[in-house]
């Protein structure tokens, strides 16, 4: 009775404690692919008999749970800790996994980037260039650079055999790009979703939003050439950035999360590009 009574108070003294734990989650995909979920992030952790890799840590109190998760669940050690790109936002919690016996590796754009920034996490002591492929027993993981997308140093990770792509940020299945594109190189979203579809695979995870396949992923390379192809053209046709918003709808992805609220501003951030890029508002005054 004593214990239950104590219980009762811990739980109701403390909600903000079990709330928080509440948020994270760690969940099969597909063979031996988790889907880490912190709020609405996610991560990969794949354990194998000869060790674990995880994905980015997201943030010291979601990595501390998912370390303990980890030996509870799997008991096999942590080996590599691989970041998806530069952002403090996925990259924090790294210092959790920092042992000799854990490799910690990233692009080495992200790396430079984490180490100008002084973000606290910890910073890799290993990087690649195009790709790098890690083994994991009979799993591994091909690591791969695509270019400038979003961020610094962003790479797609493919997790065999178990055939699972993630990728973060620069896709994201049944939502809208990020309000405005700020950070987002559009061109770059496209060119390496194109070659993301040339890497054979059957479920992709985001970093963001839902689970998919490569179908989904098709879908959402569809959106971003179709903003990008009206914007162009209404931009020769000599639109303003008032009337484009008045007058592009993309009707056929009016069922994505955030179509009303974030079409207008992706028109914004595309036609922003325009600018920046290829000076297209100068090009239109001659
Ligand atoms: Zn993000």
């Amino acid at each position: 009775m004593l214990r239950a009574i104590l219980a009762f108070t811990i739980l109701s003294l403390s909600p903000t404690a079990f709330a928080g734990e509440a948020e994270f989650r760690l969940e099969p995909i597909q063979g031996n692919v988790f889907r880490f979920t912190a709020g609405h992030y996610h991560s990969i952790v794949m354990p194998t008999p000869e060790g674990c890799f995880v994905a980015d840590p997201i943030s010291p109190e979601a990595a501390r749970w998912l370390k303990n998760e980890i030996q509870q669940r799997f008991d096999t050690p942590v080996r590599y800790l691989v970041y998806s790109h530069n952002h403090f936002d996925h990259t924090l919690g790294g210092e959790i996994f920092d042992e000799p016996s854990i490799t910690c590796i990233s692009q080495e754009l992200a790396r430079e980037d984490l180490v100008r920034t002084r973000t606290e996490t910890r910073i890799p002591d290993l990087t690649f260039k195009d790709q790098l492929t890690l083994h994991l027993g009979d799993s591994q993981v091909h690591l791969r650079y695509h270019g400038s997308n979003n961020g610094r140093g962003s790479i797609s990770m493919k997790f065999m055999p178990a055939d699972v792509l993630f990728v973060v940020d620069w896709i994201v299945l049944g939502r809208l790009p990020y309000m405005d594109l700020k950070g987002y190189d559009i061109h770059g979203m496209i060119d390496s979703t194109r070659e993301v579809l040339d890497i054979p695979f059957t479920t992709f995870v985001g970093g963001h939003g839902r689970t998919g396949d490569r179908q989904d992923v098709a879908r959402y390379l569809g959106y971003l050439e179709a903003l990008y192809g009206r914007v162009v053209e209404a931009r020769r046709a000599g639109q303003t950035l008032a009337e484009m918003q008045k007058s592009i709808r993309l009707v056929e992805y009016k069922e994505l999360d955030r179509y009303q609220e974030w079409l207008p501003l992706n028109i914004e951030g595309v036609s922003r590009t325009l600018d920046d890029r290829s000076y297209l508002d100068m090009q239109m005054e001659r």
